[in-house]
């Protein structure tokens, strides 16, 4: 439980200077929890206390946190898991946020994993209309021939509907699988699995390896880095 004092928390609030808010706390005009204090050594818990002043809420502007996980295979991506299995945001530490990822990546895929207490940029990257880019490395089995790949890239259907152009690249190939890169702007669940089980060549590994220009780099699997606004900008 943490503690600050009164007009300590009313400044950090952007409200006015500490000399003016113990003017204010003096007055009667300041609320903690419902109660007026005209105490001036107060203390509060920031993180639980409604405090008002002239009957409007007074609370801090939340710092805007942004890291990149690349995350490991084995874990899933939400805040918990009914199965108790490990979840990705357990891989940040040291950070007194409630962060959530952006978009899913499976139980069994690695790679880039957006986390942010930013609700509007997590729609934003996830909205349709944005088109971000995701580009994976897939392992899959079997060698693609050319015309598969033509066929993922112009789209196929599946579950009814056509998915949106696709982008893919010949990587390595690993004895009798092949290595590829593709990119989608789409999020469907497990699209990228579907998409080669689709032509005959099932997913063996998958790996996200970017959004949009913002690349993992060399960070190593289930390390976070923090990203800053220009790191932001090279995902749209
Ligand atoms: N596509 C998939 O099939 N799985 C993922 O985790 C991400 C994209």
């Amino acid at each position: 439980k943490k503690s600050e004092r009164l007009q300590k928390y009313l400044a950090r609030c952007g409200l006015c200077s500490r000399r003016k808010a113990e003017e204010y706390i003096r007055e009667g005009r300041i609320t903690v929890d419902g109660r007026i204090v005209t105490e001036m050594g107060t203390t509060l818990d920031p993180d639980t206390s409604e405090v008002l002043f002239d009957g409007a809420r007074v609370s801090p502007e939340k710092e805007k946190l942004y890291f990149l996980l690349n995350k490991p295979k084995g874990y899933v991506t939400t805040m918990s898991d009914p199965q108790n299995r490990p979840v990705v945001t357990s891989l940040v530490k040291g950070v007194d946020a409630r962060l959530f990822p952006v978009g899913r990546l499976d139980f069994d895929t690695e790679g880039a994993l957006l986390l942010t207490n930013d609700g509007e940029l997590a729609q934003k990257i996830q909205h349709p209309s944005f088109e971000t880019n995701k580009t994976y490395e897939a392992l899959v089995r079997g060698v693609v021939p050319q015309n598969k790949v033509d066929q993922l890239e112009k789209g196929v259907i599946l579950d009814g509907k056509m998915t949106s152009k696709a982008t893919i690249r010949y990587l390595n190939r690993k004895g009798k699988n092949q290595l590829l890169r593709i990119t989608i702007h789409e999020g469907r669940k497990h699209q990228v699995k579907k998409m080669f089980q689709h032509i005959g060549h099932p997913v063996l590994h998958l790996r996200r390896t970017a959004y949009g220009k913002l690349t993992l780099g060399s960070l190593p699997t289930g390390q976070t880095r923090r990203l800053n606004p220009s790191d932001i900008k090279k995902i749209f």
